[in-house]
This record gives C-alpha cells, structure tokens and sequence, in this order.
C-alpha cells in the first residue's frame, strides 16, 4: 500500500468534488451525478446561489434570445471556446430546462429572457429541485480551504473534513461582489497547480466621474444613448491608426443611467471593462451622445424649425422636448447658455455649440467602482490551458474548470449565465 493510498483510505472518498454551488457548479453537479458518479458538491455559504439570487435586479436574465452562434459572436473572439459547451448545452436547452421545471420564461424587447415571475428565486428553485432529485450531495456553510493535487487525484481540505476526490471540479466564480462567497479563491489554487491566471479585473461595472452635474442628475435615465470611451490622442501609443487617429478604445448603445457617483446602465456597463483594464483609467474620458437617433444635420433643422415658428421660445422648452428637462439645463449649462434664452437669438454657431453638447459632451472619467460592484470579472483562467470540448485541463488530468473562473466575460444581457450554464453542464458530463 502506498503512502497516497493509505492516506486516502482515511479520508472520504469521492468521485467528483465540485467547488462552489453557483450556477455552473450546480448545473455540473446535477450531470455528474446523473452520469453515476458519486458527487460531493461543496459550497461556503449557508445558501446555494445567491448570485443568482441577486441576479438581474433580482428578476435573473437567464440568457438572451439568440442561438448559440450568437452567444459565441457577444464574446468576440474568445467567443469561440463555447462553441462546444454550447452544442452540449445550448441557449435553447437552458429555456427548456426551466420550462421543464414549471418556470415559464419571457422575452424583453432588449432580447433578455426572464422567469414570467420576474423571481430569480424561481430560478434557483429550479436548479434546486434538479439537484435533490439527483443523486448529488451539496454540503453548505463549508468553504474549501485548500486543495493538492494527490496521485491522479485530489486532497480537499474544507472548513470541516478533508477528503479526496478522483475528479475535481472548479467554479468558484470570479471576485466581484465578494460579498456573496465570491472573493476570488479558485484563481490561487490553479495558480498552484500550474495554470496562468489572466489579471483579473471588474467588468460590468459602474463609471466614477469627477464631473458634479453628472453625480447632480442621479436617477435620471435616458433609454437611447450612444458612449465612447476615448484615451487622450497625443499619449496614444497604440499601434492601431484608426485608434491613434481619435483615441476610441470603445462604442456601444443603450440605455443609460445617471448616478450619485457617475454613470451607470447597461450601455455604460458594457464599456466599463475598456475602463477598468487601461492603466490610467482618470486620463480617459466618456463621449456622450444624448440623442443617438438624430444626425447633427436632421437634429439642428428640427430645432430651427421650431426657432423659425416660434423665435420667442425658450431654449430650454425646445430641447426639453427630447430630453429630461433637469439634464437639458445641465447640458446647456455646459455649453455656457441659459435655458431660458430666446431660440431666435442663437445664430449657426450657437446651435452648433448646442449640438456638440447634446451628441458630444464630454465627461473625465474617474474610475470604476471596482469588483464591489462588478457584476462579472475580466480574466481568469487562461482558456488555451483548458480543453473547450470537455472542460478538464490540458495541464492537470482530472482537474475541471467552468463558469467565470475561466478568462471569459460577455456583455450584459443574460450571457454571462449562458457561459455558466453551458461549461457547467459540459464539465459535468465530461467527468
Ligand atoms: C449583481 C449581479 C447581477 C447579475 N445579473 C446577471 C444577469 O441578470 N444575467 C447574467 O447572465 N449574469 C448576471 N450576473 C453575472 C452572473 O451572476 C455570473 O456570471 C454567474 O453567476 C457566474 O457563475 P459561476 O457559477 O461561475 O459563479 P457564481 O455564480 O459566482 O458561483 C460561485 C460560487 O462559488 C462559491 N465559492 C467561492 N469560493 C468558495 C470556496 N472557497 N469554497 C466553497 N465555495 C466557494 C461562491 O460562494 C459561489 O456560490 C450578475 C452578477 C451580479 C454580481
């Protein structure tokens, strides 16, 4: 008998270990199980799930209506390392699993699927349920400590026991929100057991500014809005022309959402990640566009025309016809005019000063709010060190990576769950 043998004969013994009862970890336990293996699913608060719980404003945007090759492309070109996971387990099979389970699902104009309850608690009800049938154990309030590698196995080491496991599974998600068991404890073991971790950093994340009219209009949303984050031009380094040449590191539309701190929404969100990743994120600043539907040209002959039928108008009551009045008067403010200005004094370089505050106003960028308030995290667990068709580690035999632990993270819209669910179900079935 071996040193390791003897070892693990006075442990528990396990096929699969799976760390971290999130939603890739308890999609994985539920597969593994059902493939026969003994499976121990090992979680360190009292509750499984609780990001998910908080998920989507606590309604959960479960996934978004596209087909897999959609979800791919919303990754860009790391995209490809679903492709895989998702024939295994695909944006419809998701819907029907929670179909299966009594929880219907809506979709929103935005393309974001739902619970028909808006209750991410039905959500989680129904991953659940699927596990108590199963034959998986979940042990809660019981946080890995430590893991070593032993003969073709592994040594788990938890708040309460040690015990080996032929198979070990690792989705302990990423280190936003540490708040909900999520402090980034997945990335040290891997690192000690030889694999690369991508720095990681927040992402879907909140933008600080410097700019008081900004943090004045907390609460105000706007539901069309074009933001681009720029980077000084002359610093710019970056052997891109077209980049050098205006300094944009980044684009999108949506809505947008003034806060107390800065900006928020789903559009800022998205680009938060150009923000939190450069090296001097206060050098940046975020381009606005108020009215993103309108040309420059259409916008100003629309204001003109109504200068033209009514000169006695109010600035203020022509442009706070498209926009929240208390941001129009903070945009003209900005420019340097009153709100209460008559429209027939403002000549051509008025207006146009007008419209570079309406489509291009400026705001310095301060920062982020950090992993406190990242809904997911950049980097991770470098995805050429995994195989993508099974899930394992092309480093550790018998090692398993999925969810937002791996080097992975998609815009906002229910994507980010479908990379969970999806690697989740794969590892699972893989072990
Ligand atoms: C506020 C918020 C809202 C979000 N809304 C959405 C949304 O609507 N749609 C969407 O697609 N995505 C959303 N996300 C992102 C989504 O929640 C994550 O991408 C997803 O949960 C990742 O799944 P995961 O299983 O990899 O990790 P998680 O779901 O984070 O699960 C990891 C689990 O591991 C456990 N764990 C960590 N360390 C240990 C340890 N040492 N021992 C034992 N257990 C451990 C944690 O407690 C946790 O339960 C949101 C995130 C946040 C923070």
């Amino acid at each position: 008998v071996s040193e390791h043998d003897s070892q693990a004969s006075a442990e528990e013994n396990w096929d699969v270990a799976i760390v971290g009862a999130g939603a890739a970890g308890l999609m994985a336990a539920v597969e593994a199980a059902n493939s026969g293996a003994r499976t121990l699913l090992l979680e360190k608060n009292r509750k499984p799930g609780v990001k998910i719980l908080m998920s989507g404003g606590t309604r959960c945007n479960i996934t978004q209506s596209t087909d897999n090759r959609g979800i791919v492309a919303a990754f860009g070109p790391p995209g490809r390392f679903l492709h895989s996971a998702l024939a295994a387990f695909g944006v419809s099979d998701t819907i029907e699993l929670f179909h299966g389970e009594g929880v219907p699902t809506k979709v929103e104009s935005t393309g974001k699927v739902f619970p028909v309850s808006d209750r991410a608690s039905d959500v989680l009800a129904a991953l659940v349920r699927r596990l108590d049938r199963s034959a998986a154990t979940i042990a809660l309030d019981e946080p890995v400590v430590e893991i070593d590698r032993h003969g073709d196995g592994f040594h788990v080491r938890t708040s309460r026991r040690d015990l080996h496991a032929r198979k070990l599974l690792i989705t302990t998600g990423g280190q936003s929100y540490p708040g909900c068991g999520t402090s980034g404890d997945g990335y040290r073991w891997v690192a000690e057991l030889g694999h690369r971790v991508v720095t990681p950093r927040p992402a879907l994340v909140p933008v600080r500014t410097t700019a008081a009219w900004v943090r004045g209009l907390g609460g105000i949303t706007i539901a069309d809005a074009t933001v681009r984050v720029l980077e000084p031009v002359d610093q710019t380094q970056h052997p891109d022309e077209a980049r050098r040449k205006n300094g944009l590191l980044a684009e999108r539309r949506g809505s947008l959402l003034f806060a107390h701190f800065g900006l928020s929404g789903p559009v800022v969100l998205d680009v938060s990640r150009f923000v939190s990743e450069h090296a001097a994120p206060h050098s940046l600043t975020l381009e606005c566009d108020f009215l993103p539907a309108f040309d420059t040209g259409t916008m100003l002959e629309a204001f003109r025309g109504q200068a033209a039928a009514a000169g006695k108008k109010q600035l203020i009551s022509v442009i706070g016809e498209y926009l929240p009045r208390r941001l129009c008067e903070a945009l003209l403010a900005s420019a340097g005019f009153s709100p209460q200005m008559k429209v027939a004094e403002l000549g051509q370089r008025g207006w146009n000063e007008v419209a570079a505050a309406l489509k291009r106003q400026r705001i310095p960028i301060e920062g982020t709010l950090g992993f406190k308030k990242a809904e997911v995290t950049a980097g991770g667990v470098e995805l050429g060190e995994i195989n993508s068709s099974t899930m394992e580690s092309k480093l550790v035999p018998n090692l398993f990576l999925a969810g937002e632990i791996l080097d992975l993270d998609g815009p906002i819209g229910g994507y980010n769950f479908q990379a969970a669910w999806s690697t989740g179900a794969l590892a699972g079935c893989s072990m």
